[in-house]
């Protein structure tokens, strides 16, 4: 891994990019949703700017912020752009961000809002978060409840963030889904996961009610 992310960060960005194309194909951040990042050095970030539509990304639809969301230039980035530098701030080995609206996240988070997390085992899917080699394990998703209020939410997940808890994913109830990674691709992967392992826990859900 590539420390301060200098030499790679072209790379990040032209490989964010293509997920964001991907993502948007796929519906996972319809009517300009979603946000994402990368980072170019170890305080500088390249963010989606507010109302783009992520289906359409290219590099006109990004800007660079410091880790406290400032812009450094003109142009004003996504709304969201607190819960990504938080994540940043917290996790020196995250160098990609990924936000959705998919589906399965959206759906599901609403179902366990009430509950305030899932937690999810037995799963071969689960194999696909780094550090994780074995179904035999457990991994905990924060739910979080939606707000409008940026730095509200981000306070909600600090809890979470200062006991170790939280590991690569997260839920907004009836939002969607935050995923982040060393690369573009393990963030993506980690999106990709979680949606399909969603969509899984609401189908069981069917089955077992009738
Ligand atoms: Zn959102």
């Amino acid at each position: 891994m590539e420390q301060n992310g200098h030499p790679g960060s072209e790379g990040r960005v032209d490989a964010l990019i293509r997920v964001a194309r991907e993502f948007g194909q796929q519906g996972w951040t319809p009517a300009t949703s979603g946000n994402y990042s990368v980072r170019l050095a170890e305080d500088r970030l390249m963010m989606t700017r507010s109302g783009v539509h992520k289906r359409d990304l290219d590099r006109s639809g990004l800007m660079p912020v410091d880790l406290h969301g400032r812009p450094l230039e003109g142009g004003r980035p996504s709304a969201e752009t607190g819960l990504h530098t938080q994540l940043y701030r917290h996790f020196p080995d995250a160098n990609a961000v990924l936000h959705v609206h998919s589906p399965a996240a959206t759906v599901a988070s609403r179902l366990l809002a009430a509950q305030g997390r899932i937690e999810l085992s037995d799963y071969e899917m689960l194999k696909a978060f780094s550090g994780i080699d074995t179904h035999a394990t457990r991994l905990v998703v924060p739910v979080l409840p939606n707000s409008q209020d940026i730095d509200a939410l981000a306070a909600t997940l600090q809890p979470w963030l200062a006991d170790g808890t939280v590991r690569w994913v997260y839920l907004i109830a009836g939002h969607g889904l935050y995923a982040w990674g060393r690369e573009v691709a393990d963030a993506a992967r980690h999106v990709e996961a979680l949606e399909f392992l969603l969509a899984c826990h609401l189908l069981e859900q069917r089955v077992t009610a009738v």
